[in-house]
């Protein structure tokens, strides 16, 4: 391939370009410390305060707090600062920036530059074009919700997440986080469902607060998603069609040496991957994304960067970033960024820790356990609210984190399986059980109390005990749920997690205010409630090795649901009792819901479709061609052989070597076959009207085939010489940077 550089070439480019800027500024300026350059392309409040008139600056905060509504003038006087603002920075176009239902972001851009009624050139930005905007959407996929002839979609600004300024080769563009609904006001992306659910948990929250005596403003969900990701050599990623089209590799024999060393995690990490780390850390620095941690991950050539978490909505506008800084870095530094599940047969794959917590406007986290017992006891009460709602819905929540790819995850070794369950840890769930035991009569209640609720902070303290199997692990002050895929945007699992909390949360609330009325003391009537509640869902917490065969068999006992695959999954999103709870939580309206559900499914069958389609392309035109050149020049050796064999009399190393060409030969001819069977497979799929039929065909009969393809390839790859293979191998790209 002319236009990629060998290997070698591309590392010398890499050193020259990147290692003298290491330090950045060279004069050495003040300037390049941390908190010089964190937020520096953020509209953040800082400059907020400095660019606005008070009373419009009062305003927005007002807006952004508490959702009030934003007038004209301030508007006005807002989209005028932010212009100033954008255009001393260099800054020519500005976009609304929005989550659609691909799960990636979509931006339009639109100059500054006006022409005045004179014909003269002027710099504009209005507040209704601030506020709103209507970008030609029609080619969004809504899931049959919009249909072209009203293809109408609006972008609307969202204040309450911070504009940014993404830099460009020359200028930069100003963006502004923006929510995407139809006509008729129903939602097309993934941030609107996501900000209705923060408002129905701060609503439901608030409300048990006031149980406890509190009366806070609000009560916000806050994220931390640990974003893991592969980096290979860009050369080697250019040389791999499946890569690129597909985000992982369809065929590629198992290298001598995988991870089993277990040699990578937490080990140094490589120059060019700390300079790669460190300049992309600059970049998100700038975009106001706290980067706190990065380190090498289990499989080689597997990293994570965790960010400082922060509000729902926010954070997951920043994990869109993250993401998109990280494969733009990459590429600057001639490396491939693979977000991809499972990029690699044989080795971990890549999620997302989302670590989900609940914070009230006093900054306390309703998740840590308090200081007196009364504090422990309300939050004993949230803890056993998110066991229900994880309970209740743990359908929704594995629909919530389902896809093509985090299904080669889920359920093998190295991730949580696609049983929904809840690790607590060994001083929770003895406390849970000594609740659920003792009778709810004052005494044994305050005994309860006394013993365990009263010591709960101390002993939570060096509470380290951990279970790294756990799809959804409490982990000291909040939860862990780790099924999330790495490509995956963390809104909807966030979105479907703040409804089941909110709904759980109203639940306590109502059980606990009806106990009262039966004038009950607080504590008496909560632990009433929990024993109920704690015996009630006790089927979802476990506690062992969730990768273990006898777990599997002891869910289904237990009645927990076991969703296999993405397909199977998404039928949750059609079952009654979800569509229920969100549309009273009113996160969702029914349609909305149904054009998820479609979207996904068209989602699942499109990726299975283009992975057939080039590994059909890969084994047709890269393959057998260096296969059969093998297989022809075994039958000419073993046809030299035998002539030679004629002459000397004494040759018996024949069959040895018909047989390697035996071997070669059958597995040349059996991938044809397989061929031939997947190609079927995909013309009797299309041919299939029903989506939901065509998914259970695709996922059932189609990807099988893949496996079945791709096992021939790989064997061929271990016999064909090495020079006549055109793919780079795994031992290149997962060891060579
Ligand atoms: P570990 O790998 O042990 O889980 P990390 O330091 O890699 O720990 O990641 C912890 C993540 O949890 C960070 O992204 C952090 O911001 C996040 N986190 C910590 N506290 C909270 C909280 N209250 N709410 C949400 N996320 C949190
Ligand atoms: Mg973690």
């Amino acid at each position: 391939m002319s236009s990629v550089l060998t290997r070698t070439e591309s590392r010398q480019s890499f050193v020259s370009n990147h290692t003298n800027g290491a330090n950045g500024n060279a004069n050495g300026k003040n300037s390049s410390r941390l908190i010089n350059q964190y937020g520096l392309n953020t509209f953040n409040e800082d400059v907020m305060r400095d660019k606005l008139p008070k009373e419009v600056y009062r305003k927005l905060q007002d807006t952004i707090q508490k959702g009030a509504r934003l007038d004209e003038n301030v508007a006005n006087s807002v989209a005028h600062a932010m212009k100033e603002w954008a255009l001393e920075k260099g800054v020519t176009h500005f976009t609304h920036w929005f989550q659609p239902m691909t799960g990636l972001t979509a931006e339009k851009h639109d100059s500054f530059l006006d022409i005045d009624f004179d014909g003269q050139p002027v710099e504009r930005f209005s507040g209704d074009k601030l506020i709103q905007g209507e970008p030609d959407a029609s080619s969004f996929p809504s899931g049959g919700m919009r249909t072209t002839f009203e293809a109408r979609g609006y972008t609307m600004w969202d204040p309450s997440s911070p504009a940014f300024i993404v830099d460009g080769p020359h200028g930069g563009i100003l963006c502004i986080p923006s929510v995407f609904i139809s006509y008729n006001g129903e939602a097309l992306d993934k941030k609107t469902p996501l900000l209705r659910s923060m408002r129905a948990l701060n609503e439901a929250a608030r409300e048990l607060l006031t149980l406890f005596g509190k009366n806070v403003d609000k009560v916000s969900t806050t994220l931390g998603p640990e974003q893991e990701y592969f980096l290979v050599d860009k050369n080697l990623y250019a040389q791999r069609p499946d890569l690129i089209l597909a985000g992982r590799t369809l065929i590629g024999a198992q290298p001598p040496k995988g991870q089993e060393m277990e040699d990578h995690y937490f080990g140094s990490i490589k120059e060019r991957v700390l300079a790669f780390m460190q300049l992309a850390e600059k970049e998100l620095y700038k975009l106001g994304i706290p980067a706190k941690t990065r380190h090498n991950e289990v499989a080689p050539h597997q990293f994570e960067l965790a960010p400082i978490f922060s509000e729902a909505n926010i954070a997951a506008d920043r994990n869109q970033l993250v993401m998109e800084t990280l494969k733009k870095v990459a590429n600057r530094l001639d490396l491939a960024l693979l977000l991809h599940e499972k990029p690699f047969a044989g080795v971990n794959g890549s999620g997302k820790h989302v670590n989900w917590s609940i914070v009230d406007s006093d900054g306390n986290n309703l998740l840590e356990p308090g200081h007196t017992p009364e504090e422990n006891l309300q939050f004993l009460v949230v803890l056993v609210a998110v066991l229900r709602a994880v309970h209740q819905y743990a359908d929704l929540l594995r629909a919530s984190i389902a896809s093509a790819g985090n299904d080669h995850r889920l359920g093998a070794n190295e991730a949580p399986p696609a049983i929904v369950s809840v690790f607590l840890g060994a001083t929770l769930s003895r406390i849970l059980d000594a609740i659920e035991q003792g009778n709810s009569e004052q005494s044994s209640a305050k005994k309860i109390i006394d013993l365990g609720i009263a010591n709960l902070p101390k002993i939570m303290q060096d509470n380290t005990d951990r279970n790294r199997t756990s799809p959804f692990a409490f982990t000291g002050n909040k939860f862990e749920f780790r099924a999330v895929g790495s490509s995956a945007s963390i809104s909807m699992p966030a979105t479907f997690l703040n409804a089941a909390a909110a709904e759980s949360l109203k639940y306590f609330h109502d059980a606990i205010a009806v106990e009262l009325k039966n004038n009950k003391d607080l504590k008496v009537a909560c632990l009433a409630v929990l024993k109920k509640e704690i015996a009630a869902t006790k089927n979802i917490r476990f506690e062992g090795n969730n990768y273990s065969e006898e777990w599997v068999a002891e869910a289904a006992k237990r009645g927990l649901p076991n969703l296999k695959n993405t397909v199977e999954a998404l039928h949750s999103l059609r079952d009654p009792k979800n569509i229920k709870m969100l549309t009273d939580m009113r996160v969702y309206t029914d349609a909305e819901l149904d054009s998820r559900f479609h979207t996904k499914l068209e989602q699942f069958c499109k990726t299975i479709s283009i992975e057939a389609e080039t590994l059909e392309s890969l084994a047709k035109t890269m393959v057998l061609p260096a296969a059969i050149s093998y297989q022809n020049s075994l039958i000419e050796s073993v046809r030299g052989l035998k002539e030679l064999a004629e002459v000397l009399e004494s040759f018996d190393g024949l069959p040895e070597q018909v047989d390697l060409l035996k071997t070669v030969a059958v597995e040349i001819s059996a991938l044809k076959k397989a061929l031939g069977e997947l190609a079927a497979c995909e013309e009797h799929a299309e041919g299939i009207e029903d989506l939901s039929s065509r998914a259970d065909y695709v996922v059932n009969h189609t990807r099988k085939l893949l496996d079945d393809v791709r096992s021939h390839c790989d064997v061929l790859e271990e016999y064909v010489p090495d020079s006549l293979w055109s793919l780079p191998k795994y031992r290149e790209l997962l060891f060579v940077m």
